[in-house]
């Protein structure tokens, strides 16, 4: 099977369309909801990335599941048509993308489902592959005080969008990320040859497991069976600080590595620059603007880098602050930061899993969160770790990205291999994340360069390591990315989207205008 790939493909021709096309097909399709082809700039053809931008031939806005069956359909009658599912294009290369294809705008699906199901004593809530998880939250909370057990930092993100990839916080170390198969139990997935099809572990497997992390590579996912927890009402949320990475690797991984009710039930991390600059330095820390940093309380043995560990502990108003003193406390207690440098706040569950839409809003009012982000994203595994931190964070970007850079650790074990994600060999590893904010010009470029450079290094130096998010231009870039998976990845290609329809902007298969089944 594998070796016919070469054979089946070819160039996506879209130039040879006639511009009247988007007429006769859209007459064709008898969708519910609306197609456009003039005015669509500014959406289907941007990401939150700014980098890349390929013109679409019509935008989509589906009523529902069969309107997006309708439209993959029609372009496997196609010898050229694409389809992109656009969650909430918060990609960076282009992945949501259709160069001369359709783009289907999967918000406006958004209230397609919205229902809660209790399965063998659990709670579930069945929603649309176009919500957003910011949406499934407040919805989730306020009529039932039920929320997913695993996020993302920012929840401006769609369901489909995240479970195509991964889906990554600080709760993943206990429960695995979003799309691990014991937070998300049920998918309904529209293929690249126009099925509608109903995927979980036991019905339809191979698509279940192929879609979770896939790339949108085998269907677009219209409704996702996420499982829920009780919320909590509030969050402690504390930041320490530490000037030597083996004691921070040590006691992030201590903490991770812990039982539920031995550990918080969140822990990230980042790095951050040894300076007073107000984004990339020390103002990058405090949780409260009445708790400024002190940088007299910086050890003298502190290098260009300091690293913060970020962790939470969920509380009820019913619990009195002294118990939830006493359990931080107690958590805390062995870690060995600069005890000096300690932030905390106290603020609703809500609030906290909001916190960077503040970050957003704040972005936006400077005019730097639609600037261009060339973020670089990489699973670095527990054994090279240290190397990366010496030459990477100390070295490249010791001064800062202009945003986050975010480090922390996450277990292997609480990842299901039978999912399309692939990861570094290590049980431990950690999601290294550069979010760089850059204004616009000739900058971008250089840190697009320097973005590449990390990832050579990282080749040259044998680090165990996977791109998240993954972004590559050849055929053998994406096999050496999937390794041993590469043949798997392939074969659910060919069952699942044999012409190459779906997701064309992660440039993983080119399409094909032979049905090879
Ligand atoms: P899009 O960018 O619209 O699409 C991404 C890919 O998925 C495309 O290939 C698209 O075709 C495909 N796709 C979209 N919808 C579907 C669907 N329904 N079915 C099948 N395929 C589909 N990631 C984390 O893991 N953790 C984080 O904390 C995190 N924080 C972020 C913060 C910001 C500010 C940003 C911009 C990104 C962040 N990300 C994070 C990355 C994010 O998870 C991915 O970029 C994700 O793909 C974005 O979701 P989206 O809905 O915008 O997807």
């Amino acid at each position: 099977m594998i070796a016919c790939l070469g054979r089946i493909v070819q160039d996506t021709d879209a130039g040879s369309i006639p511009d009247d096309d988007v007429s006769t097909i859209s007459q064709s399709l008898d969708l519910q909801g609306t197609i456009e082809s003039g005015g669509i700039q500014g959406v289907a053809d941007k990401d939150f990335g700014g980098i890349y931008s390929v013109k679409p031939l019509a935008l989509i806005k589906p009523s529902g599941t069969e309107d997006i069956a309708r439209v993959v359909k029609a372009a496997s009658r196609t010898s050229h048509l694409t389809v992109a599912a656009r969650g909430n294009g918060h990609s960076i290369n282009g992945q949501a993308m259709a160069d001369g294809g359709f783009v289907i705008d999967m918000r406006s699906t958004e209230e397609s489902h919205f229902k809660l199901l209790r399965i063998g004593g659990s709670s579930y809530i069945d929603v649309s592959g176009g919500a957003l998880w910011e949406d499934v939250l407040k919805r989730c909370v306020s009529m039932f005080r039920l929320a997913p057990r695993s996020w993302t930092d920012y929840l401006g993100l769609t369901v489909g969008g995240t479970l195509s990839n991964a889906g990554v916080s600080g709760q993943a170390f206990r429960y695995g990320p979003q799309a691990q198969t014991s937070n998300v139990t049920e998918l309904e997935v529209v293929t690249g040859k126009g099925e509608i099809t109903v995927c979980s572990e036991t019905q339809n497997s191979e698509l279940f497991f192929g879609a979770l992390g896939g790339l949108g590579q085998f269907g677009i996912i219209t409704r996702a069976r996420v499982k829920l927890q009780p919320a909590p009402d509030m969050v402690r949320w504390i930041r320490v600080v530490y000037s030597e990475f083996e004691e921070f690797i040590r006691d992030a991984e201590f903490l991770v590595t812990r039982g539920e009710g031995e550990s918080f039930d969140y822990v990230e991390g980042f790095v951050f620059s040894n300076s007073d600059d107000p984004i990339n330095g020390w103002p990058s820390v405090p949780l409260d603007p009445d708790n400024e940093f002190n940088p007299a309380h910086i050890p003298q043995t502190a290098g260009s880098v300091l690293y913060c560990l970020e962790v939470a502990l969920h509380y009820h108003h019913s619990d009195h602050t002294s118990t939830v003193d006493s359990a931080v406390n107690g958590l805390l207690e062995g870690l060995g930061f600069v005890r000096r440098l300690k932030f905390q706040v106290n603020v609703s569950y809500m609030e906290f899993l909001l916190r960077v839409k503040r970050v957003e809003e704040h972005a936006r009012a400077n005019g730097i969160w639609d600037s261009p982000h060339p973020w670089l994203n990489i699973f670095v595994s527990k054994s090279s770790i240290v190397d990366f931190d010496r030459t990477v964070f100390r070295k490249m970007v010791k001064d800062g990205v202009g945003g986050p850079m975010l480090l922390y650790p996450l277990l292997r074990s609480k990842w299901d291999d039978r999912t399309s994600v692939v990861l570094p060999e290590g049980e431990i590893f950690y999601i290294v994340a550069l979010l760089r904010f850059v204004p616009k010009g000739p900058s971008v470029e250089k840190l697009v360069a320097q973005n590449h450079e990390i990832v050579k290094w990282c080749h040259k130096e044998g680090l165990d390591f996977k791109l998240y998010l993954p972004h590559y231009q050849s055929k053998e870039d994406w096999k050496r990315h999937f390794g041993d998976q590469w043949s798997r990845f392939v074969e659910r290609k060919f069952s699942f989207d044999p012409m190459a329809i779906l997701a064309p902007g992660q440039k993983i298969f080119k399409r094909t205008n032979i049905n090879r089944n």
